[in-house]
């Protein structure tokens, strides 16, 4: 029971909704009247304005399972993907949240009771961290719910390791905010890794499936707390990894979405290892890719679109080194709209633009990606050290549409660096000719766009050359 990602999904909204939580639709991957946000990136993300006291709905609980995106900004999985048993770039958040209704008691009363009554997971398996002064949470979990005070972790705010477990939960760096407590699932001692706050807690071994944040304060630009009008509620749960625990697998990459996405990517290409990491990257790609398309955003050379350009073009790098001749990322649309479930929905009714789409942004990179792999090839192969210096990082993201994170991601398999202040160098050079020429510019998001004669307008005008121009200058 329970075990398909669709029934899991299903089971987690009635839950919520037998408990009084109003079921919301997920919303767009483009967060509308955000523009902190990149990408919407938590569940929580549609209602910050209740959170903040600016919206009022007709509930005070809801409960989602929100696409999400994580491949930007504050929170950035991109690199993680191939290289951890848990991240992706796209995945679906299941959340309850209470806006002023419920508080602390009642949010893990919810999340305890869910895991270890209807899915029945064993109760030796979880444990629990806490903020480390959050006695009130302490108190509820060890003698409310009874879990043992040997798996209960205090943890403060991690200093922006990029691995270390974070009990103090923030969307971007400004807006609501508070201390959380998660729930860690251990997959057992023959898989590496620690519990939450020791040395080795970025292995595998042990994985966050849950975030209940105590949504108390409002950050802002300044860094200063502002309490919210009511302390409310706001969780999170990746479906994936719940997924995985409930199919007896220990990697997100083994449930039945990715099993099914994986083996139709091996059968375009004709791959026959199904363990190898390329076939992850671009099993996990095509959802972010399709679901970007279907809400609305296009490959582009700034912003949002540029963000989506990247994934794709790692896709089809990764497509390429398994052997790919063709355009194959848009043939996956399909087999994602079959194992999403009602996830796909809306990606269903743009099938034929987010194919079309994809298929010409893989066709214009085609044209540059075999001529630029063998120019880093060689430059690889006469490395003298261990790093790529900046001017041929530049010239592969100039000429061959090589974006710096590409070339960062086939330097990485060979254990090489990529030297991003060269880069840098080359970069402004080219920005200052650009400038003296008169057609540089800078968008919201502090991409720089150097305006050339093929920039972007729509993917029915994708013939022309693929100069990739822009950068992330944060
Ligand atoms: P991690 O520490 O594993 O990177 P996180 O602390 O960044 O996760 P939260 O921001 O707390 O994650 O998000 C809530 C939940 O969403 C997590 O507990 C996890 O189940 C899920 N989640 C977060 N990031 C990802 C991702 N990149 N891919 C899949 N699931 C994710
Ligand atoms: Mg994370
Ligand atoms: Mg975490
Ligand atoms: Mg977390």
């Amino acid at each position: 029971m329970f075990q398909t990602t669709a029934e899991l999904r299903s089971a987690f909204l009635k839950y919520f909704e037998d408990n009084g939580h109003q079921v919301v639709d997920s919303s767009s991957l483009v967060p509308t009247n955000d523009p902190t946000l990149l990408f919407t990136n938590a569940g929580m993300n549609q209602f910050k304005d209740v959170f903040l006291g600016m919206d009022k709905r007709s509930y005070t609980r809801a409960t989602t399972s929100q696409r999400c995106v994580r491949a930007g900004g504050k929170h950035n999985d991109l690199d993680n993907v191939g290289y951890t048993a848990r991240h992706h770039t796209f995945f679906e958040m299941l959340g309850n949240f209470s806006f002023g209704d419920y508080f602390k008691e009642d949010a893990i009363r919810f999340a305890w009771t869910f895991l270890t009554e209807t899915l029945k997971l064993p109760k030796e398996r979880l444990c629990v961290t806490i903020y480390e002064t959050d006695d009130e949470a302490y108190d509820l979990w060890t003698q409310k719910i009874g879990v043992a005070p040997e798996n209960m972790i205090r943890i403060g705010d991690n200093k922006g390791a990029p691995f270390a477990s974070d009990n103090f939960w923030q969307m971007g760096d400004t807006g609501p905010c508070g201390p959380c407590s998660e729930i860690f699932y251990d997959h057992g001692d023959h898989i590496w890794g620690g519990r939450p706050g020791t040395p080795e807690e970025d292995g595998d071994r042990f994985i966050e499936i849950w975030n209940i944040v105590f949504m108390q304060y409002n950050r802002q630009a300044d860094g200063e707390m502002l309490p919210l009008p009511k302390p409310s509620v706001d969780t999170g749960m990746g479906i994936e990894r719940i997924a995985a625990i409930m199919q007896g697998v220990h990697s997100n990459y083994e449930i039945d979405i990715f099993k099914q996405l994986i083996a139709k990517t091996a059968e375009i290409i004709g791959v026959s290892d199904l363990e190898n990491k390329s076939l992850r990257v671009i099993a996990d790609h095509i959802r972010s890719c399709a679901f970007l398309i279907a809400d609305g955003v296009m490959p582009s050379n700034e912003g949002r679109g540029y963000v989506l350009r990247r994934i794709i073009r790692r896709a089809v790098r990764h497509g390429n080194k398994l052997g790919a001749t063709d355009a194959f990322f848009y043939k996956l649309v399909p087999t994602l709209i079959s194992v999403m479930g009602d996830a796909a929905n809306g990606l269903k009714q743009t099938q034929a633009i987010v194919e079309k789409a994809l298929k010409a942004e893989e066709e214009q990179f085609a044209r540059t990606l075999e001529r630029g792999l063998v120019i880093l090839d060689g430059a690889l192969n006469s490395l003298q050290g261990n790093t790529l210096d900046g001017d041929t990082v530049f010239k592969l993201y100039d000429t061959y549409g090589f974006p710096v994170d590409l070339t960062a991601d086939v330097c990485r398999e060979r254990d090489i660096n990529v030297d991003e202040a060269g880069f840098e160098v080359a970069m402004a050079e080219q920005r200052s000719r650009a400038q003296a020429a008169g057609n540089f510019g800078a968008d919201y998001n502090n991409h720089l766009i150097i305006d050339a004669e093929t920039s972007f307008s729509g993917y029915t005008e994708l013939t022309g050359q693929p100069n990739v121009i822009a950068l992330y200058v944060d």
